[in-house]
């Protein structure tokens, strides 16, 4: 595949459909590269309730698919490969993929962030047979059973919540003693009575036979370590954004995200950030498709100010 676009969109979460939407209606040949489902992290919403002008409650899949289905209808293209790395080469940038070299006037990286491990103590070995990082992928493998959720953010709120329909009970883990999740979504949590949840505590280890069958968890303030029948955990303690691919010298944060200034730009002039995978104070669908907007938009003044065509 020796494709060429305007501008390269790399991910098709969130971030990437809002950027592809509004690429083609700047009139770029947009081109959207993704190696799995486009929908991203939205595709694990079972409810997407807090998008603003859809009171009519859809899941994530149906969303991507309509923001997709737009996206295709002012002219953005989809192709499924995965990006092994960015360069910059004179004014254009090359994308390699595992189907050959793809190059663009500008890039924009919406790779989002993928799940972070606990790194407890059974925590890979049980993984698959227990131990699970999506509660709508595998919750109804255990309907009816006693289950560990831990974390204490919106996804672990949202998920225990989630699973708290499927499971006999629930015991969720969180290291502090309150929720860091927003307060709506920490309350339904707490007013949840199939829901415990053990405050200051960690999962020390995950243990059973072939699979999870008991969980030790450790009172931080206390040190007493209690035990808990589970038959599955699940972990909910944040995510590490996606830089492998980005070129050397792009600037990021403590954590790793990737700094942008307002204007999606990084420091790299025509590579643009969008979405999970910047450093940005609020990670939520509608932020993940308005950084694509803004970056699109840049992308295309940028394009007409390489190519002499600047509006003054
Ligand atoms: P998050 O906000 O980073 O929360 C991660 C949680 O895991 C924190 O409570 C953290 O504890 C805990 N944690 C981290 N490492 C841990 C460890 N090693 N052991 C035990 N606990 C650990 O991540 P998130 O909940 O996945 O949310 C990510 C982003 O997506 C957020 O911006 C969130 O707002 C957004 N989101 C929004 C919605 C929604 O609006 N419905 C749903 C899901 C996600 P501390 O609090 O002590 O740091």
């Amino acid at each position: 595949m020796a494709e060429t676009a305007d501008l390269a969109i790399i991910g098709g979460g969130a971030a990437g459909l809002g950027a592809a939407q509004y690429g083609a209606r700047a009139n770029l040949d947009t081109l959207v590269i993704e190696e799995m489902a486009h929908g991203g992290q939205a595709l694990l919403i079972e409810k997407l309730e807090n998008y603003p002008g859809l009171p009519q409650v859809v899941d994530g899949y149906s969303w991507a698919e309509t923001m997709r289905a737009q996206a295709e209808a002012f002219g953005a293209r989809f192709v499924s490969t995965s990006v092994s790395s960015i360069r910059k080469d004179g004014q254009r940038f090359v994308i390699s993929t595992g189907d050959g070299d793809i190059t663009a006037k500008a890039v924009i990286v919406a790779t989002g962030a993928k799940h972070r491990q606990l790194g407890t103590h059974g925590e890979a070995e049980f993984c698959g047979r227990g131990v699970s990082y999506c509660a709508t992928c595998d919750g109804p493998f255990f309907k009816g059973k006693r289950m560990v959720v831990v974390g204490g953010g919106d996804s672990a709120c949202d998920e225990a919540m989630f699973l708290s329909k499927l499971a006999d009970s629930i015991v969720m883990v969180h290291r502090k003693d309150r929720f860091r999740a927003q307060k709506a979504i920490a309350d339904r949590v707490l007013k949840n009575p199939r829901i415990q949840v053990l405050w200051d505590s960690v999962v020390e280890s995950i243990q059973g036979a072939k699979t999870v069958e008991k969980v030790l968890i450790k009172n931080l303030k206390t040190g007493a370590i209690r035990e808990e029948a589970a038959a599955a955990v699940f972990v909910f303690v944040g995510s590490d954004p996606q830089t492998a691919i980005l070129p050397e010298g792009i600037a990021k944060d403590e954590s790793g995200s990737v700094i942008t200034n307002d204007r999606m730009e990084t420091n790299m002039p025509g590579l643009f950030a969008a979405g999970d995978v910047r450093a940005t104070p609020f990670r939520q669908v509608i932020t993940a498709v308005s950084d694509g907007a803004v970056a699109a938009h840049c992308a295309a003044q940028y394009i007409d100010e390489l190519e002499g065509q600047a509006y003054r």
